[in-house]
């Protein structure tokens, strides 16, 4: 797209958004293009809350399925638009419900704890949603002799049994991304660049957290970022979080963690790159494709991302 076209249309944008009282919710993965148009960008925690308090008609999701679904299942009486409804999440697809329905089955009396990343389905089957910024509390805010489920992630999951000591089975998903980032390269990276220092998100597998120097949500990794001394880090999650961490300190320099296949681009989220400015520009001006969820779904998927938020918010984390 040429520079005046894409100028063209951000203004459309903006110009759409006022009239139709729109506003766009955006996930540090997206293109900086697309985070620096949204009303909105954080993580699934900030963005969940976000999309339960509004005053729109319209939600856009700049983000995946589950991240509209859940606005959705916060939002029912807005219009809810995801710009490409093949933005999904291979996290998300590593939990389908007619399998974790036989999962629970097998695992009785177990309190269930499922990720946001996650379809709407699955929340409907779990007592409590987590993000990765809240998997910890959620799980300490319960008795210490509750037995739980986690899912779908393997990695994090793994993270909150050790940072929390309690009996958790856990779900044996993962997302594609967080999986392919190299040890080896990380480790000759930290070689080239000693005063760099590692930050990680929790999907990353075991090794790679062995080597963090900080751990946490794509929220937790800016915080850290911004209030740590250190004038070079090395990122262990998607990279479109860089553009937030540049913005928020221009004199600071972040090396993108490099994947286990040198030869692709695999440390980006494909699902997350499908949205562009010009889809976001026709899914505004069209009020399509819009996010449609079952109301026995939202009626029984609501309960749990609500306990998440009200936990949240007696941690002192929204
Ligand atoms: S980065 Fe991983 S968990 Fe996040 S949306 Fe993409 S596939 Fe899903």
């Amino acid at each position: 797209m040429t520079g005046s076209k894409k100028t063209d249309i951000i203004s459309e944008i903006k110009r759409m958004k006022a009239e139709k009282n729109a506003i766009i919710l955006a996930h540090y993965y997206q293109t900086g293009d697309i985070q620096d148009i949204a009303d909105f960008v954080g993580d699934s925690l900030a963005l969940s809350q976000k999309a339960a308090s509004n005053n729109a008609d319209i939600i856009l999701f700049a983000g995946v399925k589950f991240m509209a679904e859940t606005a959705k299942i916060l939002a029912p009486g807005k219009k809810v638009l995801l710009p490409d409804m093949n933005a999904g999440c291979s996290l998300a697809d590593s939990c389908k419900a007619e399998d974790f329905k036989v999962f629970l089955k097998e695992n009785p009396g177990r309190t269930v704890i499922s990720y946001v990343n996650t379809t709407a389905e699955i929340k409907a089957l779990s007592d409590i949603i987590c993000t990765s910024s809240n998997a910890v509390e959620i799980v300490n805010s319960l008795p210490a002799d509750e037995k739980i489920i986690f899912a779908p992630d393997r990695n994090l999951g793994n993270y909150v049994l050790n940072k929390t000591g309690r009996d958790i089975i856990i779900w044996n998903g993962a997302c594609h991304v967080h999986e392919e980032f190299s040890l080896e390269a990380i480790i000759k990276l930290k070689r080239e660049n000693p005063e760099a220092k590692i930050i990680v998100h929790p999907e990353c597998e075991l090794p790679v957290r062995m080597v963090a120097d900080f751990i946490g949500s794509t929220a937790a990794l800016l915080k850290f970022s911004k209030n740590d001394n250190s004038m070079c880090y090395i990122v262990g999650t998607e990279p479109g979080i860089i553009h937030q961490m540049k913005k928020e300190n221009r004199d600071k320099e972040f090396i993108p963690a490099p994947p286990k296949d040198s030869t692709c681009g695999c440390s980006e989220c494909n699902f997350m790159k499908l949205i562009t400015m010009e889809k976001i520009y026709n899914c505004l001006k069209d009020e399509k494709p819009e996010i449609f969820v079952d109301n026995n779904v939202i009626n029984d998927a609501r309960k749990p991302i609500e306990r998440m938020l009200e936990i949240s918010e007696k941690s002192g984390l929204i």
